[in-house]
């Protein structure tokens, strides 16, 4: 039964029509200038991609074709729509979808590119141009793989829903995609199957993903005279203290977590510095104040919110015992009692905290996804990066089985001259036709 089913989808709509894809990749690339992600020098005109989309899919839409799909453009910004893509099965409920391939990609400089990073060029099995890779690649392959669904009309118990998004690269925004299609409930009903998330790259499930928060620790003592320390309350020293014993708490609070192994991440969660600053002035001179500022890369099996909560924590428990602080030698202090003095750390952090993704590995989204990446592909290899991908940890909150793979090259992710590979887009097609049919093979 289950070859059998299996194998009539992939007989019916066969693989990635070149033609077909290489041309609508053609007209979205050369729209890629047009939707860089870099407010406020930079606002994408999404529609400018949907409307290819679009062009595509409408003629095998119910609202302006014969059907079968359901085919929704929804706008929050004027000119920056989001599609929702439907293609109706027999058993209600029943449904799987691919969602976040997004419609907005990151900026390019034409003078730093080898080609023309603004039209699509192809070179042998390279797919070159901004957004190949991240993520207007997969906007082509999804809409063909939706487009030959309408065309060709295979019998299908599950019901299959695209979502395309605006406004991936930039989450700080909020209002333009995928959080108001959630908040509008327009998504709710694909919590009932599994969600693909397409965006990451490299043909293999990736499984976990990085939190991550940017902080500023910041130390005012007091400036006088380096030859007369016993005056000063130095910063420097105040802060390498305040630093050290807030790590030390951090890692006491946050130590390396069992799943982390489970999942393949290469380090457990860290908290570092990575630059310094002072006001200047001279060798002579203890300043009034410095800042040390970093980040906390956090696996996710710990919440962001949580340990912003407990550095803060540890911030003002060292301010209300500021002298039991080790200090750095005879003369070296915190508080100058004399004249009433205090040395203070303050720490602030960036708006935009981003929250890690560990992928639910028992979920038949997981299974499914798999099997057909080592029934496609040869070799099934998931693993785990502590880079930060936004969004998805927000869907699984809200009960989504989300699971990410992706088709283009991480190696050229957000960088210049990016590309993918037309063969690696046929794998990955291959991949989504072997998901559907595995699902159909359920017994709900
Ligand atoms: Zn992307």
């Amino acid at each position: 039964m289950a070859m059998a089913s299996s194998s009539s989808l992939k007989d019916i709509v066969g693989e990635l029509d070149r033609d077909s894809f290489v041309t609508l990749l053609g007209k979205i690339i050369g729209e890629s200038k047009h939707v860089q992600n870099n407010p406020p020098e930079l606002v994408p005109r999404e529609d400018r991609v949907a409307r290819h989309v679009l062009d595509v899919l409408l003629p095998y839409s119910t609202s302006s074709g014969e059907g079968p799909l359901i085919v929704n453009h929804v706008s929050y910004v004027e000119g920056r729509g989001n599609i929702i893509v439907e293609y109706p099965g027999t058993v209600p409920g029943k449904i799987l979808s691919f969602v976040g391939c997004h419609l907005d990609v990151v900026t390019a400089n034409p003078q730093d590119w080898d080609f023309d990073p603004f039209s699509l060029s192809i070179e042998g099995d390279k797919l070159r141009g901004r957004g190949t890779t991240d993520c207007l690649g997969h906007v082509a392959l999804v809409t063909e793989l939706m487009r030959q669904l309408g065309q060709l009309k295979p019998k299908l118990k599950s019901t299959v829903v695209a979502v395309f998004i605006a406004n991936e690269e930039n989450s700080s925004v909020l209002g333009v995609g995928v959080d108001m299609l959630v908040k509008d409930g327009l998504l709710n009903k694909l919590k009932e199957g599994p969600l693909f998330w397409i965006d990451t790259a490299d043909k293999q499930p990736c499984i976990g993903t990085g939190g991550m928060i940017a902080w500023k620790l910041r130390a005012t003592g007091k400036l006088f005279h380096s030859g007369l320390p016993h005056k000063a309350i130095n910063p420097l020293e105040l802060l390498m203290e305040a630093f050290k014993e807030i790590q030390l708490r951090f890692y006491r609070d946050f130590p390396p977590h069992p799943k982390e192994q489970v999942y393949g991440f290469a380090t457990p969660s860290t908290m570092k510095p990575t630059q310094w600053s002072y006001p200047g002035g001279g060798i002579n001179q203890i300043p009034a104040e410095c800042t040390v500022s970093g980040d906390v890369r956090l696996t996710p099996f710990y919440d962001t919110a949580d340990v912003a909560k407990k550095l803060q924590e540890y911030v003002d428990d060292i301010n209300a015992n500021i002298e039991k602080l080790d200090v750095r030698g005879p003369v070296s202090k915190y508080v100058l009692p004399d004249e009433n003095l205090k040395g203070r750390i303050t720490i602030s952090f960036d708006e935009s905290m981003t929250s890690g993704v560990a992928c639910n590995l028992d979920s038949r989204g997981f299974h499914v996804l798999c099997k057909a990446t080592k029934e496609v592909i040869g070799v099934v290899k998931p693993y785990s990066i502590t880079g930060t991908l936004p969004l998805i940890r927000e869907l699984q909150d809200e009960g989504f089985d989300v699971q990410t793979t992706g088709y283009g090259l991480m190696s050229t992710y957000h960088a210049k001259n990016e590309y993918c590979l037309f063969s690696d887009m046929c794998l990955g097609f291959g991949v989504f036709l072997n998901i559907i049919s595995q699902l159909e093979d359920d017994n709900n």
